[in-house]
C-alpha cells in the first residue's frame, strides 16, 4: 500500500535515539531544550515550548491565553477535532467559522461577519484558531486586523506547516499570533513519533506553558507564593498536567531538523509534478496563494462529481483496493456526533462540507517516488475517465 503520508527515518535518526537510550536521561535531560532552541531560531520566535503532542500544545496554549469557563473559542471546521477540543478541555463554548473555498482555510470575511454579530450579542471569542490547512499559510494578516478591532487572541494550529514561509517569515514567527503550535506526528513533516511544539514571542506566555505542561510545579524562586523551604523545594503554583516530551522524542526531531528543509523541498516538487500531470482530469488541483510557501503536509484533490460518473466513495474504495492510501482530511469537525450533540447541525459551515463531499488526499510524503507517483495517477486517470 502507498500509504497518503509517511515518515522519513534514516540511520543518524536511529543512532541519535539509541545514542540517548545509552545516556543517563530519558527525560528531562539535554535534549529536550536543545530541541527547543533548534525550532525557535528556525522559526524566529523566541520561546519554543516542546510537548508530548501537538494536542497538548493547543490546550496549554489556551490555558496560557486564559481561556476559561464561558468563553468563546472560534476555529476552521476543515480540521483536525483537536484544534476544537482545546477550547471544550478550557470548559470554553466552541464555534466555527466557514472556509473560504479557494484556500480551503478559515475566512477573513466571514469571520468579520461573525464578530460583527458577536459584538451586538456580546459573545466575542477570547481566541481564534486559525489552522495552516495542508500547510497553505492562512491570511494572517486580514485576521490579525480583526483581532486587534475585536480583542481576540490567536493561536496559529501549524500542525501542517513548520517550515512553510508567509510573507517572507517563517511560520511561527509569530507577526500575526500570539502562539504558534506544531505537530509531529508520523504523518506531518517532521516527527518525533508523537510530540508537539508551541512556540511565541511572550516571555510570560512561555513562562505559563512551561509551568502547565508540568504540573504547574516549579523550582523558580521568583515564581513562589513564599519562601523557599531549601534546595529539595518545589511549589505548584497552578494545576498543570504531564505534557512533557521525552529525550528519546527529541533527539529524533533534532535529528529531523537537520532535514526539514529538504522534506519541504521535496514535497513541493512532488506537489508540482502532480500539479501539472493531473492537469486534464475532472477534479481541481490545490490552489497555492502566493503570499508564502506551503509545507506541502497533504495534497488534496477535489472531484468534479458532475463530470464523474462514479461516486466519490466508489473512486476511494477503487484506488484502496489498488495499493493507493487515500485519505479523506476533514470530516467538518461540526459533523462529529460529538459536536452534532452540543447542537452543531449539518448545514451550519456549507463550503467547509461541500468541500468535504469532493475531497480526497493523495499519497504525498519525502519518500514517496516517481514511479509510485506515476502509479497514483494512471489509477486515478483509469477510474475517472474510462
Ligand atoms: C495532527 C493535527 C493536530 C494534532 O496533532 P497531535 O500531535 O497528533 O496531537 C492538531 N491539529 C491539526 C490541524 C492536525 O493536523
Amino acid at each position: 500500500m502507498i500509504p497518503y503520508g509517511k515518515q522519513d527515518i534514516n540511520q543518524d535518526d536511529i543512532r541519535d535515539v539509541v545514542d540517548v537510550l545509552n545516556s543517563d536521561f530519558l527525560t528531562q535531560g539535554p535534549k529536550v531544550p536543545l530541541f527547543e532552541s533548534k525550532v525557535s531560531k528556525y522559526v524566529s520566535a523566541k520561546y519554543a515550548i516542546a510537548l508530548n503532542s501537538a494536542t497538548s500544545a493547543l490546550h496549554v496554549a489556551c490555558l496560557a491565553l486564559g481561556l476559561k469557563d464561558g468563553d468563546f473559542l472560534w476555529t476552521s471546521p476543515n480540521t483536525f477535532v483537536a484544534s476544537a477540543n482545546c477550547g471544550l478541555y478550557c470548559g470554553a463554548k466552541i464555534d466555527f467559522v466557514d472556509i473560504d473555498p479557494i484556500s480551503l482555510n478559515l475566512c477573513p470575511r466571514r469571520l468579520e461577519e461573525k464578530l460583527i454579530k458577536a459584538e451586538a450579542s456580546n459573545t466575542l471569542p477570547k481566541i481564534v484558531i486559525p489552522v495552516h490547512f495542508s500547510g497553505q499559510p492562512c491570511d494572517m494578516k486580514s485576521i490579525f486586523e480583526l483581532s486587534q478591532k475585536y480583542g481576540f487572541k490567536i493561536i496559529e494550529d501549524a500542525s501542517h506547516a513548520i517550515g512553510g514561509t508567509y510573507l517572507n517569515n517563517p511560520i511561527g514567527s509569530g507577526q500575526y499570533s500570539h502562539i504558534t503550535v506544531f505537530s509531529f506526528h508520523p504523518v506531518k513533516i517532521i516527527t518525533t513519533a508523537e510530540g508537539g511544539m508551541a512556540v511565541t514571542n511572550s516571555k510570560s506566555l512561555a513562562l505559563k506553558m512551561n509551568l502547565f505542561r508540568s504540573h504547574g510545579v516549579t523550582r523558580d524562586e521568583s515564581l513562589m507564593k513564599n519562601n523557599s523551604h531549601g534546595p529539595w523545594y518545589y511549589q505548584q503554583i497552578e494545576l498543570g498536567y504531564n505534557y512533557r516530551m521525552t529525550e528519546l522524542q527529541a533527539a529524533l526531531g533534532i535529528s529531523q531538523m537537520g532535514r526539514l528543509d529538504n522534506f519541504i523541498e521535496r514535497r513541493n516538487s512532488l506537489a508540482d509534478r502532480y500539479d501539472s500531470l493531473l492537469e486534464h482530469m475532472p477534479l481541481l488541483t490545490p490552489i497555492q496563494n502566493n503570499d508564502g510557501l506551503s509545507a506541502r503536509h497533504l495534497y488534496v484533490v477535489r472531484l468534479k462529481l458532475s463530470e464523474i460518473t462514479k461516486s466519490k466513495r466508489y473512486i476511494f474504495q477503487y484506488l484502496r483496493k489498488n495499493g493507493i492510501g487515500v485519505n479523506v482530511h476533514y470530516i467538518p469537525v461540526h459533523t462529529q456526533p460529538y459536536y452534532l450533540e452540543m447542537g452543531f447541525k449539518y448545514g451550519d459551515f456549507k463550503e467547509a462540507e461541500k468541500y468535504y463531499e469532493e475531497a480526497i488526499s493523495l499519497p504525498l510524503y519525502p519518500n514517496l517516488n516517481e514511479h509510485e507517483q506515476d502509479k497514483v495517477i494512471k489509477l486515478l486517470n483509469k477510474v475517472l475517465c474510462e
